[in-house]
């Protein structure tokens, strides 16, 4: 999933991210609570109170996902980070190298967070009245009694058996214990995830069609469902994805490396179509080493004036910034190197340089690679190691 994040920061080495619609979320809970807290107080106390009791439900469903990722940590499965978003929360994590059991382990594990944060609210909320001041033992008190509820709401919410909410992730993973079969398993939980959509939307409408006045819930209603069809659609292209690179490595990925230029050759003098090719990228080198690509376009773009005067060093972007890949890892290692600005990657074997693969060469083996799964044996259509 892409998100559009505003801050993100780090916690215990867990990256945290916000995304704009986490603050739609808090304006929401503070004019619904407001709305709640004004039969008992001052608007300036009530409203007070609200954002409090906003902010509590940030932190409470933040406490939810960060439950999700340490247990993830703790099984040694790679966490991407935590988003925190309009619907709540959003671990993302690898899902490769995950057993069954893992997988029930850090679902649960979010419910049984959000329910303990219930508990401890639910605490607070009875023996405020006790331990405090009367004059603040009421707004404490509702505040706690109001986040108490809402964290037991988020953990049942949460535990309705479809993907991508956490009773999906146990009922997949107990299906995948009694059918041994991850995909079906996954399947099964996405459709049953967008049933509960469709059925939340037609919820909404049907609350509609009820009484107009009701068109906050019912729009709230909507939007919930929209998010948990899509949700569950894009969970089972990942999942298809991760099926169909399971097992690749990057040298089955890369073609014939293009023949390599050298820094010093003269651009006028050399013959193009020999380098370029098929080719996103043209290695440069210093006679041994590669230390930079220049982009094929970039090279075919020139005139014959401007190639004049000019060597390939000139031309090349240096390589120092650029990620590197082993030509043995697999492909989920080349996937996460091209997170945040990279468009190429380095590829290496035994810590020497072999070529580069770009961006859309990646997206376009991939491509090939789900066109002929299924196909009995798809991989002499890709080009044999490349060195
Ligand atoms: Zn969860």
């Amino acid at each position: 999933m892409v998100f559009r994040v505003v801050r993100s920061f780090r916690i215990g080495g867990i990256e945290v991210r916000l995304d704009p619609s986490v603050f739609v979320l808090v304006a929401l809970v503070v004019w619904v609570f407001t709305t709640w807290f004004r039969e008992d107080h001052a608007l300036p106390v009530a409203a007070l109170m609200a954002l409090i009791g906003a902010v509590l439900v940030v932190l409470t469903t933040f406490a939810h996902e960060l439950g999700h990722a340490l247990e993830a940590r703790h099984r040694d499965i790679e966490v991407v980070g935590i988003t925190l978003l309009l619907f709540g929360g959003v671990t993302e994590m690898h899902a490769h190298g995950q057993t069954a059991r893992d997988q029930l382990a850090v679902a649960v594990v979010g419910p049984y967070v959000s329910l303990l944060c219930g508990a401890l609210f639910g605490i607070v909320a009875t023996f405020a009245g006790d331990l405090l001041p009367a004059t603040a033992a009421a707004p404490v008190g509702q505040v706690a009694g109001v986040l108490g509820w809402w964290n037991v709401l988020l953990a049942v919410f949460n535990l309705v058996p479809g993907a991508p909410l956490d009773g999906g992730r146990v009922l997949r993973a107990l299906l995948w214990m009694a059918l041994g079969d991850r995909m079906r398993a996954l399947t099964i939980s996405v459709r049953l995830g967008q049933v509960l959509g469709v059925a939340l939307v037609g919820f909404g409408l049907w609350t509609l069609t009820r009484t107009l006045a009701a068109w906050v819930p019912a729009l709230a209603f909507g939007i919930v469902g929209i998010f948990l069809v899509r949700a569950a659609g894009s969970e089972l292209s990942n999942a298809r994805m991760d099926a169909t690179i399971e097992g690749w490595t990057v040298a089955q990925l890369m073609g014939p490396p293009p023949t390599a230029l050298e820094a010093r050759e003269r651009l006028d003098t050399i013959d193009l179509s020999l380098h370029a090719g098929d080719a996103d990228l043209l290695p440069v080198t210093d006679g041994r080493n590669l230390i930079g690509v220049i982009e094929a376009d970039r090279l075919t773009s020139l005139s014959a004036g401007e190639r004049a005067g000019l060597v390939a060093g000139d031309l090349a972007e240096p390589i120092g910034e650029v990620p590197t890949v082993d030509l043995e890892d697999d492909l989920h290692t080349l996937i996460d190197r091209f997170q945040g600005d990279h468009h190429v990657v380095l590829v290496t074997r035994n810590d020497r340089q072999v070529g580069a693969l770009t961006e859309r060469e990646v997206a376009q083996a991939l491509e090939r690679l789900r066109r002929d799964r299924g196909r009995r044996d798809p991989r002499p259509t890709l080009a044999a190691e490349a060195v």
